[in-house]
Parts: structure tokens; sequence; C-alpha cells
């Protein structure tokens, strides 16, 4: 076990807490591989927490679940001009498919077979929309085979120059949802549903509130008509795009030739969308939430839940201790509750609290032998607070306390983002924002793509979203906060990861 090692303080170097909340939570490991990580067991766990609720809304909502192959024709790529230009310059390539021993010794016994290389390099996937596609030709005759709603689970690659643990790596994991729609109406709608359904999961699962919108031309995705994210502020004040649902329009149909026969017997090009959502949100999730103690853990997507921790000195009271932490634990499995039971003599008390909070357990029931006699546990909350929890109806009184603090999660992180949102901001304001605290600046724009990158420039702030209509000021901003020509269109501003 990896001793207790001090959590650097966020107000002293917040990228170095960053990581060490993640180390101490055992969530996930730097790997031999520069760039890739390593996803613990504690990681993984609230991953396919992550998993399990989309994949239900997804299911929910008539999507299936497929599997395509990870290496892409290279020539595939191409097919679309504006999405091989987005993925040029962070592909990983295969060329050759065979190593031979050299006889010399060490790091020299094997090298490339030189005549295993590859006639066509393959891509490794860095999303999927062209090998997709090039399956949905052959699916896709009739509207009758419309609209046709996959999604597949995997890992991509993006080489990636600069990582940080799950915000950016090489490699990570994500789910990529392809659909192929009659009309561009029903194509919008997808996108727009799949966007409120990320909102509604990452609102109510993870407690980290987002606006909503759309990305302006020189945000959007490769290839897509319109991309509308998802976007947080993180406790540092910087942004982070959470998710994207993207309507390509028929770029990709008219690439790879998906061609349906409409009712009165005409050809026409679907509509395709995709949307993913990836490992990121795990690296959103901390830096929401988690304090100088280590990760705060939402309890809907805590690993575990809740752990009870005995208390005793002598083996009479460890009889006693005991025999209750483990009734009580049944009960809460029966509740559907995750909970641990830490009966370990190795560890004092203290420092079992100290290794439970920094794993981010959002309720911690203590037991003494004079709890016991009081028929109680004291609950200690994750995000601080202290209570008896009686041992009558324990699993109603617990459940009810993770869903105040999944509550309490959710307001304290909103309270937080609506203090460092400014609207109606001015140029002025916008340049001391962005070099000093950070935040969601709300303004003007005037539509321009060269107002876009001077402002970038400037203050390495991006527009996240033109945001929806309930995220926008009630007043509606006449100029460009930058240039002060007319606006066309609120959008928010943030320095993003
Ligand atoms: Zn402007």
């Amino acid at each position: 076990m990896a001793q207790a090692k001090r959590i650097t303080p966020r107000a002293q170097d917040y990228s170095e807490w960053y990581n060490d909340v993640i180390m101490q939570a055992e969530l996930a490991d730097y790997s031999p591989v520069r760039g890739c990580m390593v996803i613990r067991p504690h990681g993984y766990m609230l991953w396919e927490l992550m998993q399990r609720a989309l994949d239900d809304m997804f299911k929910a909502t008539g999507h299936k679940n497929a599997y395509f192959p990870l290496f892409i024709p290279m020539s595939f790529l191409a097919k679309e001009a504006q999405h091989v230009e987005g993925f040029a310059k962070e592909v990983a390539l295969v060329t050759h498919t065979r190593l031979r021993a050299t006889g010399k010794p060490g790091a020299q016994a094997i090298e490339v077979d030189p005549d295993s290389k590859l006639e066509e390099p393959l891509v490794v996937r860095p999303t999927s929309e062209t090998i997709i596609y090039a399956m949905f030709s052959k699916w896709i005759q009739s509207y009758r085979d419309l609209p046709l709603l996959l999604n597949q689970w995997c890992n991509v690659v993006r080489w990636e120059l600069r990582t940080r643990l799950f915000l950016r790596t090489t490699e990570f994991l994500w789910q990529e949802g392809h659909t192929a729609h009659a009309t561009e109406a029903e194509a919008e709608t997808e996108a727009r549903q799949m966007l409120g359904i990320y909102r509604k999961f990452q609102e109510e699962w993870m407690a980290m509130p987002v606006i909503t919108g759309r990305k302006t031309e020189s945000e959007r995705f490769a290839g897509a008509l319109r991309t509308f994210a998802v976007e947080a502020l993180m406790q540092d004040n910087k942004a982070l795009q959470a998710g994207t649902a993207h309507n390509l329009g028929q770029n990709f149909a008219k690439a790879f030739n998906v061609q349906y026969q409409t009712p009165a017997g005409g050809l026409e090009y679907v509509w395709n969308t995709s949307w993913g959502v990836t490992t990121r949100m795990i690296g959103g999730l901390i830096m929401t939430h988690s304090d100088d103690n280590g990760l705060i853990c939402p309890p809907r997507l805590a690993p575990i839940q809740v752990v009870i921790v005995p208390i005793w000195k002598s083996d009479e009271e460890y009889s006693q201790v005991s025999a209750v932490g483990l009734r009580v634990k049944t009960e809460l499995e029966k509740a559907g509750i995750r909970v641990e039971l830490d009966l370990r003599d190795s560890l004092k008390p203290g420092a079992k609290y100290f290794e439970w909070e920094a794993k981010g357990v959002p309720l911690r029931l203590e037991v003494g032998p004079r709890d016991v006699a009081a028929k109680q546990m004291m609950g200690a909350r994750r995000i601080g607070g202290k209570a008896p929890v009686m041992l009558e109806d324990i699993a109603p009184r617990v459940a009810a306390a993770l869903a105040e603090i999944q509550a309490q999660l959710f307001k304290s992180a909103k309270d937080r983002r609506e203090a460092h949102s400014i609207r109606g901001v001015t140029k002025a304001q916008f340049i001391d924002l962005m070099k000093g605290e950070g935040g969601f600046a709300f303004g003007g724009f005037c539509g321009s793509a060269k107002c876009e990158a001077e402002i970038k420039q400037a203050t390495a702030a991006t527009i996240r979203v033109l945001p929806d209509a309930e995220f926008q000021s009630p007043e509606v901003p006449k100029l460009c906060m930058w240039c002060g020509s007319p606006s066309i269109a609120e959008a928010v501003w943030a320095q993003a990861y």
C-alpha cells in the first residue's frame, strides 16, 4: 500500500494537486508508454458506473451497441477533406506487421521486418466516422432502414504531445454514437437529444453543472455541419468541454456513398450525426468537486458509497463492533448501496479515515462499543458534517444522506460557476478576467473568425459555445465585446483544458 503522501494544496499548485488527487485515490497511474495512462481498479469502477448510466440512457432512446475495427485503411480518412485535415497531425499508423530476430544482443535483438511493409498503412482510429459510414453504405438501402442508431464503446488514439491524466491522453476510452437519418431536421433533433442526455448525466450523476450550446465555425468538429457541446467550469475557472454532438450533414454520406431510396422511389443521401463522451469526464468530476484532502466523488458514481469503520481495543469489543458492522453492511447491500467494511487491524482508525477520504467515499460510518450500546453509528460526510445515524432502518437513512450529499455537491458547483461568470462583459473587463482569475465571460460576438483568433492570441480564451436560450443573458448584447461591430450572437468565452 502506497503510504500517505501529502496532497499538494490547490492554492499552491493546481496542476500538482490534480495529479496528487488521482495518485492518492488510486484512480490511474502513468504507464511505460509516454502519454498513455493505466486506469486502476478504483478509477475503472468509476468509468464502469458512468458507462452503465449512459448506456441505459442510450438504449432507452433506441440506440444499439456495435463494434467496429480498431484499424482504418488510410485512404478512408482522405475521403472527407475537412475530416482528414482535422486529424492528420495526430494519427498513429501501422506500417509493418512483423518483427524479426537479428541475432544481436539486448535491445537490438529484434527489428522491423522490411518485407512485412503494408501496401496501404492502417490508421489506428482517432474516431470512427469513416469506417462506420463505409459500413452504413452496405446496410442502408431504403427509407425503411432509417433511422439507423448505433453506438460503440471503445478506445481511440490521438497522438497528443502534451498529455494530462484523464484530460488528454494519447489513448483514451469513450463512446461514439453514429446515426443515419432521412432528413436534416431528424439529424438535428438527434444531435440535440444526445446533447440533452449528456447534460442530464453530467448534472444528475456527476453533479457537474454544464452550459449547452453550439460551437463556432472555427471550433466545430472537422467534417461536421454543426457541433454542439456541453461545457463545465472547473475550480480553477478554466472550462472543460465535457462532450460533443455533431450534425454531420451529408458530408460523410457523400464521401462514402450512403444513399437510400425514398418512398417515392428517388435516391437521397442520408444525414448523419455522431456524438461522444470520454474518460475525460473523470478529470472533470475530480476538478469540479475534490478538495485538498483528495477526491470527492458524487454518491451516484462513487465506486464505494459508504465505508464502515469499526473501532475497538479488546477482542470482546472487536466481536461486538464487527458483528454490528457486518449486519449493517448486509442491510445496506440489500438496499443496493455500495459499501465496504474496513476490519483491517494493521491500521489505526485515523489512518483509515485518511485513506477513504482520499478515495472520495461520500459517507463514513464509525462504530465503537459506545455506539453499539446507543444503537447507532457515527456518520461523517466527506463534504463535512458529523451526526449519529440510528441502526434502526439504517438503509433508508443512509440512502437519504447520500441523496443530500449528491444535491449539495451540485448546488455548490453551480453556485461556484455562477460566482465566476460575468455577463455583458466589456473588452477591458474581459482582458482583466483572463489575465486574472478566469471564468465564463458572456458577451456579444460579431461572428468573425478573425476577431475570434485575435482574442485567442491576446488572452488564450476561446468561445466555448454560443449558448442555448436557457443560458443566454436577459439583455441581448448589441455589440461585439472585442471589436465593437454589431453582435450576431451572445458567446461564452473561457480559457479551456
Ligand atoms: Zn468582433
